[in-house]
């Protein structure tokens, strides 16, 4: 606390990111990293950098970029908008689009990061409780509102929504911005990005942090139609005109350009998601289905799982674990490789006995 704050710093209750640890032999399950490197194809174009491209201003569009992202996925380069990781493309969308005289709505169980923002900007929302189950009340969304946001598929639980239920939503609120955050879609259900054209109030935000192997590099976006886009555009040429580096804008052209290393990095996270499903059901866990690179599992009644969080640290193996209602009993899980979701179903044996 100092004197010098202003209200909204005193105010703020900043998001506590995952544990980066300093040193490199921990089995590291805790950020939904990918376990494998990018495409090679990405450390080439990073070293290919010469110096002028470092000594200019990078492109403030990010043309070329935002072409080859419109190309992958058959939209418009105006329907693609670029900044430094989902988070802060997020927050763009926090400021510009979804501050409005109706609270915003989003599941009680879901990005964290989602009620940070509604502090810093000044947008008033409204948890909308999940099912029992986890699963995602539709119909609870059917109320006055100045948008909605949803992870999907969801975090911290891993379930997704079909995009039925997504057009559902967007039918039900026409008149407000529908925000789908698909950090996880790769590894499970269907983009919301074929409706782009369909919906004028639809918004996709997609990162290369979780997929793409590149969480170092801070690069997300969202797509949708250009009038949304345009608002976006007009936030972040008031904040910072020059969102991507030049090295970033190369290389995640180079990582849309090896189809073959991300179909095969997601389809070896995929099978080794399931294994770790059946692994901890093996050991009593109860386990949410994920269409993630992370499960969110509970030891089971009369086991703690906020001690089992902290004895796995001690043995260098690194989870999340949240201490907030509803997912207290539950410790969420990154898909690492097949070794080390190994050392972490070895180590739990005699952390559950
Ligand atoms: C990881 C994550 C993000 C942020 O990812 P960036 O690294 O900032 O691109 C956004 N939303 C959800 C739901 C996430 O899990």
């Amino acid at each position: 606390m100092s004197r010098f704050w202003s209200d909204l710093t005193r105010r703020l209750t900043p998001y506590v990111p995952g544990e980066q640890p300093r040193h490199q032999r921990l089995v590291k399950l805790n950020t939904n990293e990918a376990p494998y490197p990018p495409s090679p194809r990405v450390l080439a174009a990073v070293q290919a950098t010469d110096g002028d491209s470092l000594r200019r201003y990078p492109d403030p569009e990010s043309t070329e970029l935002r072409q080859a992202m419109a190309e992958y996925h058959g939209l418009g380069a105006d329907q693609v908008f670029v900044g430094n990781g989902s988070d802060e493309v997020l927050a763009h969308v926090f400021q510009g689009l979804l501050n409005q005289d109706q609270p915003l709505l989003f599941p009680d169980i879901s990005y964290s990061f989602y009620p940070v923002w509604c502090d810093l900007y000044g947008v008033d929302a409204v948890q909308i409780p999940l099912r029992e189950d986890f699963t995602v009340d539709v119909k609870a969304y059917q109320r006055p509102n100045g948008g909605i946001i949803l992870p999907n598929p969801n975090a911290p639980t891993g379930m997704v929504l079909e995009l039925g239920d997504i057009r559902r939503l967007l039918e039900s609120n026409p008149d407000r911005v529908v925000v789908i955050d698909e950090a996880y879609i790769d590894f499970g259900g269907d983009s919301a990005v074929a409706l782009i054209n369909d919906y004028d109030n639809l918004l996709v935000v997609q990162t290369l942090s979780k997929s793409r192997a590149l969480a170092g590099l801070r690069v997300g976006m969202a797509f949708g139609q250009a009038h949304l886009i345009e608002g976006l555009q007009r936030i972040k040429n008031s904040f910072n005109s020059y969102p991507l580096d030049a090295v970033a804008q190369r290389a995640v052209i180079a990582s849309l350009a090896d189809e073959d290393w991300f179909q095969s990095c997601r389809r070896k996270v995929i099978a080794t998601r399931e294994r770790l499903h059946s692994g901890l059901e093996a050991l009593g866990f109860t386990v949410l289905p994920s269409a993630a690179n992370f499960v969110l599992a509970t030891p089971g009644p009369g086991r703690d799982a906020g001690a089992i969080f902290h004895a796995l640290r001690e043995q260098g193996i690194v989870v999340r674990y949240f201490n907030k209602p509803r997912i207290s009993d539950y410790l969420r899980i990154t898909v690492g490789t097949d070794e080390q979701c190994d050392a972490l179903l070895e180590a739990l044996p005699a952390l559950l006995s």
